[in-house]
Protein backbone atom coordinates (compact mmCIF):
# COMPACT_ATOMS: atom_id res chain seq x y z
CA UNK A 1 0.00 0.00 0.00
CA UNK A 2 1.29 3.95 -0.80
CA UNK A 3 2.24 6.31 1.90
CA UNK A 4 0.70 9.09 0.83
CA UNK A 5 2.04 11.59 3.41
CA UNK A 6 5.44 10.55 2.68
CA UNK A 7 4.22 10.88 -0.82
CA UNK A 8 3.21 14.84 -0.51
CA UNK A 9 6.17 15.75 0.52
CA UNK A 10 7.68 14.99 -2.97
CA UNK A 11 5.22 17.56 -4.14
CA UNK A 12 6.86 21.02 -3.17
CA UNK A 13 3.47 22.96 -4.54
CA UNK A 14 1.09 21.24 -1.93
CA UNK A 15 2.32 23.00 0.82
CA UNK A 16 1.32 25.88 -0.84
CA UNK A 17 -1.00 28.04 0.03
CA UNK A 18 -3.93 29.61 -2.42
CA UNK A 19 -6.01 32.74 -1.19
CA UNK A 20 -4.57 32.28 2.72
CA UNK A 21 -5.91 28.26 2.58
CA UNK A 22 -3.52 24.99 2.18
CA UNK A 23 -4.02 23.90 -1.59
CA UNK A 24 -6.72 21.06 -2.35
CA UNK A 25 -5.66 20.03 -6.04
CA UNK A 26 -8.80 18.25 -7.40
CA UNK A 27 -7.74 19.40 -11.64
CA UNK A 28 -5.83 16.71 -11.96
CA UNK A 29 -7.43 15.22 -15.37
CA UNK A 30 -6.28 18.96 -16.53
CA UNK A 31 -2.08 18.52 -15.95
CA UNK A 32 -1.12 16.70 -12.83
CA UNK A 33 1.57 18.43 -10.31
CA UNK A 34 5.40 17.57 -10.52
CA UNK A 35 7.32 16.04 -7.76
CA UNK A 36 11.08 17.27 -6.68
CA UNK A 37 12.56 13.96 -8.25
CA UNK A 38 11.12 15.62 -11.98
CA UNK A 39 12.24 19.04 -11.25
CA UNK A 40 15.40 17.86 -10.09
CA UNK A 41 15.97 16.02 -13.50
CA UNK A 42 15.18 19.70 -15.00
CA UNK A 43 17.32 21.46 -12.85
CA UNK A 44 20.22 18.93 -13.41
CA UNK A 45 19.51 19.17 -17.05
CA UNK A 46 20.14 22.99 -17.60
CA UNK A 47 22.55 23.59 -14.79
CA UNK A 48 24.37 20.45 -16.28
CA UNK A 49 24.83 19.27 -19.86
CA UNK A 50 22.49 21.76 -21.46
CA UNK A 51 23.53 21.00 -25.61
CA UNK A 52 21.81 19.91 -28.62
CA UNK A 53 21.68 16.22 -29.15
CA UNK A 54 22.34 13.68 -32.02
CA UNK A 55 25.02 16.33 -34.12
CA UNK A 56 27.53 17.41 -31.54
CA UNK A 57 31.16 15.32 -30.89
CA UNK A 58 31.30 17.54 -28.06
CA UNK A 59 31.09 15.54 -24.48
CA UNK A 60 27.88 18.18 -23.36
CA UNK A 61 26.05 16.73 -26.62
CA UNK A 62 26.70 13.44 -26.53
CA UNK A 63 25.22 13.33 -22.42
CA UNK A 64 22.01 15.11 -23.92
CA UNK A 65 22.02 12.77 -26.69
CA UNK A 66 22.70 9.73 -24.48
CA UNK A 67 19.90 10.89 -21.58
CA UNK A 68 17.73 11.92 -24.44
CA UNK A 69 17.63 8.39 -25.71
CA UNK A 70 17.73 6.83 -21.99
CA UNK A 71 14.80 8.24 -21.83
CA UNK A 72 13.42 6.72 -25.07
CA UNK A 73 14.18 3.33 -23.55
CA UNK A 74 12.19 3.60 -20.28
CA UNK A 75 9.51 4.75 -22.68
CA UNK A 76 9.78 1.91 -24.40
CA UNK A 77 10.24 -0.69 -21.41
CA UNK A 78 7.41 1.20 -19.73
CA UNK A 79 4.80 0.68 -22.06
CA UNK A 80 6.02 -2.62 -23.70
CA UNK A 81 6.82 -1.73 -27.17
CA UNK A 82 8.59 -4.29 -28.93
CA UNK A 83 11.14 -1.91 -30.66
CA UNK A 84 12.61 1.52 -29.01
CA UNK A 85 12.28 3.10 -32.88
CA UNK A 86 8.41 2.82 -32.19
CA UNK A 87 8.17 5.85 -29.55
CA UNK A 88 8.06 9.28 -30.70
CA UNK A 89 8.70 11.96 -29.16
CA UNK A 90 6.08 14.92 -29.72
CA UNK A 91 5.21 17.58 -27.70
CA UNK A 92 1.58 15.99 -26.64
CA UNK A 93 -1.35 13.85 -27.09
CA UNK A 94 -2.33 16.68 -29.46
CA UNK A 95 0.55 16.69 -31.85
CA UNK A 96 1.02 12.99 -31.53
CA UNK A 97 -2.89 12.49 -33.16
CA UNK A 98 -2.04 15.62 -35.54
CA UNK A 99 0.79 13.54 -36.79
CA UNK A 100 -1.32 10.23 -37.52
CA UNK A 101 -4.16 11.88 -38.83
CA UNK A 102 -1.91 14.23 -41.19
CA UNK A 103 0.04 10.59 -42.46
CA UNK A 104 -3.51 8.65 -42.85
CA UNK A 105 -4.20 11.91 -45.77
CA UNK A 106 -2.28 9.88 -48.36
CA UNK A 107 -3.45 6.40 -47.51
CA UNK A 108 -7.55 7.38 -47.35
CA UNK A 109 -9.86 8.19 -50.23
CA UNK A 110 -13.73 9.34 -51.03
CA UNK A 111 -15.88 6.97 -49.56
CA UNK A 112 -13.31 5.19 -46.41
CA UNK A 113 -14.72 5.63 -42.87
CA UNK A 114 -13.49 6.79 -39.88
CA UNK A 115 -14.95 6.18 -36.52
CA UNK A 116 -14.43 7.88 -33.18
CA UNK A 117 -16.16 7.74 -30.07
CA UNK A 118 -18.69 9.95 -28.41
CA UNK A 119 -16.45 9.97 -25.63
CA UNK A 120 -14.11 12.11 -27.17
CA UNK A 121 -11.35 15.12 -26.26
CA UNK A 122 -11.79 17.93 -28.47
CA UNK A 123 -7.75 17.07 -29.75
CA UNK A 124 -9.33 13.50 -30.61
CA UNK A 125 -12.57 15.01 -33.12
CA UNK A 126 -11.27 18.16 -35.17
CA UNK A 127 -7.79 16.23 -36.39
CA UNK A 128 -10.35 13.91 -37.83
CA UNK A 129 -12.95 16.28 -39.09
CA UNK A 130 -10.18 18.06 -41.15
CA UNK A 131 -8.62 14.39 -42.28
CA UNK A 132 -12.01 13.94 -43.40
CA UNK A 133 -12.34 17.33 -44.82
CA UNK A 134 -8.94 16.81 -47.03
CA UNK A 135 -9.57 13.24 -48.39
CA UNK A 136 -13.55 12.76 -48.22
CA UNK A 137 -13.97 10.31 -45.87
CA UNK A 138 -16.92 10.29 -43.42
CA UNK A 139 -16.75 10.05 -39.50
CA UNK A 140 -18.89 7.77 -37.65
CA UNK A 141 -19.33 8.24 -34.08
CA UNK A 142 -19.86 4.81 -31.37
CA UNK A 143 -22.79 6.62 -29.18
CA UNK A 144 -22.66 6.24 -25.42
CA UNK A 145 -25.05 5.99 -22.94
CA UNK A 146 -26.71 7.84 -19.54
CA UNK A 147 -24.21 5.79 -17.77
CA UNK A 148 -21.06 7.25 -19.80
CA UNK A 149 -20.25 3.99 -21.63
CA UNK A 150 -20.22 3.18 -25.20
CA UNK A 151 -23.07 1.14 -26.64
CA UNK A 152 -20.85 -1.54 -27.98
CA UNK A 153 -23.38 -2.72 -30.25
CA UNK A 154 -23.95 0.22 -32.24
CA UNK A 155 -20.39 0.27 -32.38
CA UNK A 156 -20.34 -3.00 -34.19
CA UNK A 157 -23.08 -1.95 -36.53
CA UNK A 158 -20.63 0.81 -37.80
CA UNK A 159 -17.96 -1.44 -38.84
CA UNK A 160 -17.90 -2.15 -42.68
CA UNK A 161 -15.61 -2.58 -45.08
CA UNK A 162 -14.93 0.81 -46.01
CA UNK A 163 -13.89 1.32 -41.66
CA UNK A 164 -10.05 2.05 -42.54
CA UNK A 165 -9.83 3.60 -38.76
CA UNK A 166 -10.93 3.57 -35.19
CA UNK A 167 -10.10 6.60 -32.81
CA UNK A 168 -11.08 5.94 -28.90
CA UNK A 169 -10.01 7.53 -25.86
CA UNK A 170 -8.88 4.56 -23.22
CA UNK A 171 -10.57 7.04 -20.11
CA UNK A 172 -13.06 9.85 -20.69
CA UNK A 173 -11.20 13.00 -19.44
CA UNK A 174 -14.59 14.52 -18.85
CA UNK A 175 -16.29 11.70 -16.98
CA UNK A 176 -13.77 8.62 -16.19
CA UNK A 177 -14.70 6.09 -18.23
CA UNK A 178 -12.87 3.40 -18.86
CA UNK A 179 -13.28 2.10 -22.69
CA UNK A 180 -13.29 -1.84 -22.89
CA UNK A 181 -10.13 -1.02 -25.79
CA UNK A 182 -9.38 -4.62 -25.67
CA UNK A 183 -13.03 -5.52 -27.58
CA UNK A 184 -12.50 -2.47 -29.56
CA UNK A 185 -9.06 -3.26 -31.18
CA UNK A 186 -9.89 -7.20 -31.71
CA UNK A 187 -13.54 -6.02 -33.65
CA UNK A 188 -11.55 -3.84 -35.68
CA UNK A 189 -8.67 -5.91 -36.64
CA UNK A 190 -11.53 -8.67 -37.69
CA UNK A 191 -12.14 -6.15 -40.95
CA UNK A 192 -8.36 -4.94 -40.99
CA UNK A 193 -9.11 -1.35 -39.43
CA UNK A 194 -5.79 0.36 -37.67
CA UNK A 195 -7.03 1.35 -33.82
CA UNK A 196 -4.99 4.68 -32.28
CA UNK A 197 -5.85 5.07 -28.70
CA UNK A 198 -5.93 8.23 -26.73
CA UNK A 199 -4.29 7.03 -23.54
CA UNK A 200 -3.86 10.76 -22.41
CA UNK A 201 -6.14 9.91 -19.08
CA UNK A 202 -5.24 6.61 -18.60
CA UNK A 203 -1.42 6.52 -18.69
CA UNK A 204 -1.72 8.53 -14.77
CA UNK A 205 -3.58 5.34 -13.39
CA UNK A 206 -2.68 2.01 -14.93
CA UNK A 207 0.29 0.52 -17.32
CA UNK A 208 -0.75 -0.40 -20.79
CA UNK A 209 0.80 -2.88 -22.30
CA UNK A 210 1.07 -1.91 -26.60
CA UNK A 211 1.81 -5.47 -27.30
CA UNK A 212 -0.80 -7.23 -25.49
CA UNK A 213 -3.11 -4.90 -26.67
CA UNK A 214 -2.18 -5.67 -30.11
CA UNK A 215 -2.98 -2.05 -30.63
CA UNK A 216 -1.43 -0.10 -33.90
CA UNK A 217 -1.17 4.23 -32.47
CA UNK A 218 -1.08 4.90 -28.94
CA UNK A 219 -0.73 8.53 -27.81
CA UNK A 220 0.04 10.15 -24.34
CA UNK A 221 1.38 13.85 -22.83
CA UNK A 222 3.80 13.48 -20.01
CA UNK A 223 2.38 16.47 -17.99
CA UNK A 224 -0.10 14.13 -17.03
CA UNK A 225 1.68 11.71 -16.05
CA UNK A 226 3.88 13.92 -12.74
CA UNK A 227 6.15 15.26 -16.06
CA UNK A 228 6.44 18.50 -18.01
CA UNK A 229 4.29 20.26 -20.57
CA UNK A 230 5.18 20.58 -24.09
CA UNK A 231 5.74 16.81 -24.20
CA UNK A 232 4.56 13.54 -24.86
CA UNK A 233 4.40 10.38 -27.05
CA UNK A 234 3.29 8.12 -30.23
CA UNK A 235 3.76 5.14 -30.18
CA UNK A 236 3.02 2.85 -33.54
CA UNK A 237 3.87 -0.59 -34.58
CA UNK A 238 6.53 -0.28 -37.08
CA UNK A 239 5.03 -1.36 -39.79
CA UNK A 240 2.28 1.74 -39.42
CA UNK A 241 5.00 4.12 -38.82
CA UNK A 242 7.29 2.96 -41.88
CA UNK A 243 3.64 3.65 -44.09
CA UNK A 244 3.56 6.99 -42.92
CA UNK A 245 4.87 9.98 -44.40
CA UNK A 246 6.64 12.46 -42.26
CA UNK A 247 4.55 15.39 -40.46
CA UNK A 248 7.04 18.15 -40.76
CA UNK A 249 10.34 18.88 -42.49
CA UNK A 250 13.66 20.41 -40.95
CA UNK A 251 16.70 18.97 -39.57
CA UNK A 252 17.50 15.96 -38.10
CA UNK A 253 14.72 14.13 -40.04
CA UNK A 254 16.75 13.50 -43.09
CA UNK A 255 19.11 11.23 -44.22
CA UNK A 256 20.60 13.40 -47.30
CA UNK A 257 19.55 16.78 -48.83
CA UNK A 258 19.84 18.43 -51.98
CA UNK A 259 17.67 20.64 -53.91
CA UNK A 260 16.84 18.00 -56.39
CA UNK A 261 15.67 15.15 -53.87
CA UNK A 262 15.65 14.46 -49.91
CA UNK A 263 15.49 11.25 -48.39
CA UNK A 264 14.60 10.53 -44.83
CA UNK A 265 15.88 9.45 -42.03
CA UNK A 266 14.83 6.05 -40.25
CA UNK A 267 12.19 5.80 -37.73
CA UNK A 268 11.92 7.51 -35.05
CA UNK A 269 13.66 10.17 -36.56
CA UNK A 270 11.58 10.61 -39.35
CA UNK A 271 8.95 11.91 -37.05
CA UNK A 272 11.29 13.97 -35.21
CA UNK A 273 11.71 16.70 -37.14
CA UNK A 274 14.19 20.06 -35.51
CA UNK A 275 15.49 20.65 -31.85
CA UNK A 276 13.12 18.67 -29.62
CA UNK A 277 12.34 19.01 -26.27
CA UNK A 278 15.47 17.42 -24.94
CA UNK A 279 15.18 18.40 -21.11
CA UNK A 280 11.58 17.84 -21.51
CA UNK A 281 12.09 13.98 -22.76
CA UNK A 282 14.56 13.52 -20.25
CA UNK A 283 12.41 14.68 -17.27
CA UNK A 284 9.49 12.39 -18.82
CA UNK A 285 11.73 9.68 -18.40
CA UNK A 286 12.16 10.73 -14.89
CA UNK A 287 8.53 11.16 -14.35
CA UNK A 288 7.69 7.39 -15.15
CA UNK A 289 10.71 6.11 -13.24
CA UNK A 290 8.68 8.14 -10.02
CA UNK A 291 5.65 6.58 -10.96
CA UNK A 292 7.26 3.43 -11.71
CA UNK A 293 8.59 3.50 -7.97
CA UNK A 294 5.36 3.90 -6.38
CA UNK A 295 3.47 1.02 -8.19
CA UNK A 296 0.79 1.46 -10.83
CA UNK A 297 -1.31 -1.35 -8.93
CA UNK A 298 -0.82 0.26 -5.65
CA UNK A 299 -1.43 3.76 -7.53
CA UNK A 300 -4.93 2.32 -8.95
CA UNK A 301 -5.94 0.53 -5.87
CA UNK A 302 -5.97 4.17 -3.71
CA UNK A 303 -7.04 5.98 -6.12
CA UNK A 304 -10.27 3.67 -6.20
CA UNK A 305 -10.60 4.30 -2.38
CA UNK A 306 -10.49 8.19 -3.14
CA UNK A 307 -13.54 7.84 -5.94
CA UNK A 308 -15.08 5.25 -4.12
CA UNK A 309 -15.10 7.77 -0.96
CA UNK A 310 -15.84 10.93 -3.10
CA UNK A 311 -18.79 9.54 -4.90
CA UNK A 312 -19.83 8.71 -1.79
CA UNK A 313 -19.82 11.41 0.53
CA UNK A 314 -21.16 14.02 -2.87
CA UNK A 315 -24.20 11.84 -3.15
CA UNK A 316 -25.23 12.90 0.33
CA UNK A 317 -25.55 16.57 -0.72
CA UNK A 318 -29.45 16.68 -1.71
CA UNK A 319 -29.36 18.17 -5.48
CA UNK A 320 -26.17 17.10 -6.86
CA UNK A 321 -26.33 14.91 -9.72
CA UNK A 322 -23.06 12.94 -10.92
CA UNK A 323 -22.50 12.94 -14.58
CA UNK A 324 -20.66 9.24 -15.80
CA UNK A 325 -21.49 6.44 -13.32
CA UNK A 326 -19.71 3.34 -15.66
CA UNK A 327 -18.85 0.56 -13.93
CA UNK A 328 -15.56 0.61 -15.23
CA UNK A 329 -14.25 4.37 -14.08
CA UNK A 330 -11.22 6.32 -12.45
CA UNK A 331 -10.91 9.07 -10.61
CA UNK A 332 -13.00 11.65 -11.96
CA UNK A 333 -16.35 12.82 -10.74
CA UNK A 334 -18.35 15.13 -12.98
CA UNK A 335 -21.26 16.92 -11.38
CA UNK A 336 -23.76 19.27 -10.93
CA UNK A 337 -25.61 20.89 -8.31
CA UNK A 338 -28.97 21.47 -9.17
CA UNK A 339 -29.19 24.61 -11.70
CA UNK A 340 -26.33 26.45 -9.71
CA UNK A 341 -24.10 27.07 -12.80
CA UNK A 342 -20.72 25.23 -12.17
CA UNK A 343 -18.74 28.49 -13.09
CA UNK A 344 -19.49 29.43 -10.21
CA UNK A 345 -19.19 27.10 -7.33
CA UNK A 346 -15.64 26.44 -9.14
CA UNK A 347 -15.16 30.35 -8.27
CA UNK A 348 -15.95 30.27 -5.00
CA UNK A 349 -14.11 26.82 -4.30
CA UNK A 350 -11.02 28.54 -5.56
CA UNK A 351 -11.63 31.17 -2.78
CA UNK A 352 -10.90 28.56 -0.56
CA UNK A 353 -8.29 27.16 -2.10
CA UNK A 354 -9.67 24.24 -3.76
CA UNK A 355 -8.69 23.73 -7.74
CA UNK A 356 -11.49 22.01 -9.41
CA UNK A 357 -12.30 22.52 -13.39
CA UNK A 358 -15.34 23.76 -14.38
CA UNK A 359 -16.97 24.01 -17.98
CA UNK A 360 -16.80 21.37 -21.02
CA UNK A 361 -13.55 19.80 -20.47
CA UNK A 362 -13.20 20.07 -24.05
CA UNK A 363 -15.83 17.49 -24.53
CA UNK A 364 -18.88 19.35 -26.14
CA UNK A 365 -20.25 16.52 -27.39
CA UNK A 366 -20.85 14.78 -24.42
CA UNK A 367 -22.40 18.07 -22.69
CA UNK A 368 -24.75 18.83 -25.48
CA UNK A 369 -25.56 14.87 -24.77
CA UNK A 370 -26.61 15.58 -21.13
CA UNK A 371 -27.88 18.77 -22.60
CA UNK A 372 -25.89 20.48 -19.99
CA UNK A 373 -23.21 23.63 -20.55
CA UNK A 374 -20.96 21.87 -18.15
CA UNK A 375 -19.99 20.24 -15.08
CA UNK A 376 -17.95 20.94 -11.98
CA UNK A 377 -14.68 17.90 -12.32
CA UNK A 378 -13.03 16.74 -9.51
CA UNK A 379 -10.42 14.52 -10.59
CA UNK A 380 -7.89 12.71 -7.57
CA UNK A 381 -4.54 11.73 -8.45
CA UNK A 382 -2.44 8.98 -5.88
CA UNK A 383 -1.54 11.91 -3.63
CA UNK A 384 -4.56 13.30 -2.55
CA UNK A 385 -6.21 12.55 0.45
CA UNK A 386 -9.39 11.27 2.21
CA UNK A 387 -9.13 14.35 4.50
CA UNK A 388 -8.81 16.23 1.40
CA UNK A 389 -12.05 15.43 0.05
CA UNK A 390 -13.98 15.63 3.23
CA UNK A 391 -12.63 19.75 3.27
CA UNK A 392 -13.93 19.92 -0.30
CA UNK A 393 -17.24 18.80 1.02
CA UNK A 394 -17.44 21.28 3.87
CA UNK A 395 -16.49 24.00 1.38
CA UNK A 396 -18.90 22.79 -1.48
CA UNK A 397 -21.58 22.83 0.62
CA UNK A 398 -20.60 26.37 1.63
CA UNK A 399 -20.73 27.42 -1.78
CA UNK A 400 -24.33 25.99 -2.30
CA UNK A 401 -25.57 27.69 0.82
CA UNK A 402 -24.17 31.12 -0.85
CA UNK A 403 -25.68 30.52 -4.26
CA UNK A 404 -29.28 29.22 -3.43
C1 LIG B 1 -5.61 16.17 -21.99
C2 LIG B 1 -6.19 15.30 -23.01
C3 LIG B 1 -5.86 15.45 -24.36
C4 LIG B 1 -4.98 16.56 -24.86
O1 LIG B 1 -3.71 16.48 -24.31
P1 LIG B 1 -2.65 17.67 -24.57
O2 LIG B 1 -1.58 17.40 -23.57
O3 LIG B 1 -3.39 18.95 -24.30
O4 LIG B 1 -2.21 17.56 -25.96
C5 LIG B 1 -6.40 14.57 -25.27
N1 LIG B 1 -7.22 13.58 -24.88
C6 LIG B 1 -7.57 13.40 -23.60
C7 LIG B 1 -8.47 12.27 -23.23
C8 LIG B 1 -7.08 14.25 -22.62
O5 LIG B 1 -7.40 14.07 -21.35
Amino acid sequence: MLDVQKIRKDFPILQREVNGKPLIYFDNAATSQTPQQVIDAIVDYYSNYNANIHRGVHSLSQEATDAYEQARLKIQKHFNAKQSHEIIFTSGTTHSINLVANGFSSLLKKGDEIIVSALEHHSNIVPWQMLCERTGASLKVIPMNENGDLILSEYEALLNKNTKLVFVNHISNALGTINPIEYIIEKAHAIGAAVLVDGAQSCPHLKPDVQALDVDFYVCSAHKICGPTGVGMLYGKEEWLNKLPPYQGGGEMIAEVSFEKTTYAGLPHKFEAGTPNICGGIAFGAALDYMNAIGFENIAEYENELLEYGTAELQKIEGLKIYGTAKEKTSVISFNVGSIHPYDIGTILDKMGIAVRTGHHCAQPIMDFYKIPGTIRASFMFYNTKEEIDAFITALKKAIMMLS
